[in-house]
C-alpha cells in the first residue's frame, strides 16, 4: 500500500535524534512552554520572515488566538472560502463574528481576489486567505483590498510552511499569520501544535497574554485569558523537524515535478497550478479528473491511498446551514470539490512510488466509460 503520507518512514530518519529531545525536556521537566518552546519559536520566526513567532495549542487555536488579539468579534464578518480545511471557520465562529465565503480561483485552488469587494459589507472587519495545499494566495491583491479598505489580515498557513510569494514567506504579509503543526502537515509534532506568526510587537504581545490565562507574571492576571499553550515535548519534537523542512520542501517540490511530467499528457486530468511568483510547497498534491469517485476506488483498490481535500465544500456543512448558503452559491468550489483528487505526497515518496501511481492513473483512465 502506498500511503497518502508516511510518518514512519520520516520518523525512521530521525528517530535518534527524536529520543535525545524527548530525554531533554523530561528531564528538564519544561512541560508547557519553557525553555524548548521559546526556542522553536525563535527559529521558527524568521522562516516565516517574522519577528515573532508565539507558538499554541494548535492551527484552530492559533486562527483563534490572531482574530481575538485584533479584536474582532460579534457583529464582525470576516472573509474566507469555502474551500478549506473546517477549522478555519470554526475560529471565526467561536469569537462570535459571522464568516462570509467568497469562491475560488478555479486553477489555483485559493480565494479569487477579484471578487472579495462585491461580498464586502460595513461590517467586514477581516480577511483570512488560505493557503490551500501549500499553494501561496495572491498576496499582492489581497494586500491591496485590505489596504484600501482597511480590513485585518490573517494567513492560514496551515499547509504552507516556508511557501513564498515573490520571495516574501506565507505568514508575513497579513497582521498575521497561522501555522498548524497537526502530525500530517508539512512540519508535523507528534501530537497536536500551532503557532501564529507576526512582525507587529504589540498584536505578539496580546496573544501571548491571550494563550496563557491572561497573565504577565505567574499570578498577575492582566486580562481573562484562555489555556491554548505549546506543549514542551511538541516544541522539542518540532525544534529537531525543522532541521530539516527545507530538505523536505525540496523533495516534496522534486515529487510534484516528476508527478507532473509523468502526467502531463493524461487526457482530462488537470495539473497543479500556481502564479509564476509564488514557490507552492505541496502538502498535497491535487489533480481535477473526470469520473473522479471511479478513478479514487480505481487506485485505492490497487493500493493507492489516494484521498479527496476536500467532498464538501464549507458552505454546504450541515454545522453552517444557518448562513443561508446552498448548492450552486460557489461554483467553482463546488466543481472542484466533485473532481478534486489528492494523491500520495511526502519527502521519502520516490521515485518508482510515483511511475506506479501514474501508470495506475493511466488506466484508470483508459478504462473510462466516458
Ligand atoms: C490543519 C488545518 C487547520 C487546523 O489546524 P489544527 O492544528 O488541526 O487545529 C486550519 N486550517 C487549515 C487550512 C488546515 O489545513
Amino acid at each position: 500500500m502506498i500511503p497518502l503520507v508516511d510518518l514512519e518512514a520520516q520518523y525512521q530518519e530521525i528517530k535518534t535524534e527524536i529520543a535525545a529531545v524527548i530525554d531533554e525536556v523530561l528531564c528538564s521537566k519544561a512541560f508547557i512552554q519553557g525553555k524548548y518552546a521559546a526556542a522553536f519559536e525563535k527559529e521558527f520566526a524568521p522562516l516565516q520572515h517574522c519577528a515573532q513567532a508565539i507558538g499554541c495549542s494548535n492551527g484552530t487555536s492559533a486562527i483563534f488566538l490572531a482574530l481575538k488579539a485584533l479584536g474582532i468579534g460579534e457583529g464582525d464578518e470576516v472573509i474566507t472560502t469555502p474551500n478549506t480545511f473546517f477549522a478555519t471557520v470554526e475560529a471565526i465562529c467561536h469569537v462570535g463574528a459571522t464568516p462570509v465565503f467568497v469562491d475560488i480561483d478555479p486553477d489555483c485552488y485559493t480565494i479569487d481576489p477579484s471578487l472579495i469587494e462585491a461580498k464586502m459589507t460595513g461590517r467586514t472587519r477581516a480577511l483570512i486567505p488560505v493557503h490551500i495545499h501549500g499553494n501561496p494566495c495572491r498576496m499582492d491583491l489581497i494586500m491591496d483590498i485590505a489596504r484600501r479598505n482597511d480590513l485585518k489580515v490573517i494567513e492560514d498557513c496551515a499547509q504552507a510552511h516556508l511557501a513564498t510569494f515573490h520571495g516574501k514567506a506565507v505568514g508575513s504579509f497579513g497582521d498575521a499569520g497561522t501555522f498548524s503543526f497537526y502530525p500530517g502537515k508539512n512540519l508535523g509534532a507528534y501530537g497536536d501544535a500551532g503557532a501564529v506568526t507576526t512582525s507587529d510587537a504589540e498584536l505578539a504581545e496580546k496573544i501571548r497574554l491571550l494563550v496563557d490565562h491572561g497573565r504577565d507574571t505567574k499570578y498577575t492576571h492582566k486580562i481573562v485569558g484562555y489555556n491554548h499553550r505549546m506543549d514542551g515535548l511538541q516544541a522539542g519534537i518540532l525544534t529537531v523537524k525543522l532541521r530539516y523542512l527545507k530538505q523536505w520542501t525540496a523533495l516534496r517540490q522534486r515529487n510534484a515535478g516528476l508527478y507532473r511530467s509523468l502526467l502531463k499528457d493524461v487526457e482530462g486530468l488537470k495539473l497543479p497550478v500556481s502564479h509564476e511568483l509564488a514557490s507552492h510547497v505541496f502538502h498535497l498534491f491535487v489533480v481535477q479528473v473526470p469520473e473522479r469517485d471511479r478513478v479514487l476506488s480505481y487506485l485505492n483498490r490497487h493500493g493507492v491511498a489516494a484521498g479527496i481535500h476536500y467532498p464538501v465544500p464549507l458552505h454546504l456543512q450541515p454545522a453552517l446551514s444557518y448562513l443561508g448558503y446552498q448548492e450552486g452559491d460557489f461554483p467553482v468550489t463546488e466543481h472542484a470539490a466533485r473532481h478534486m483528487l489528492s494523491l500520495p505526497m511526502y519527502p521519502e515518496l520516490s521515485g518508482e512510488q510515483i511511475e506506479s501511481i501514474c501508470e495506475l492513473l493511466k488506466s484508470a483512465r483508459k478504462n473510462r466509460k466516458t
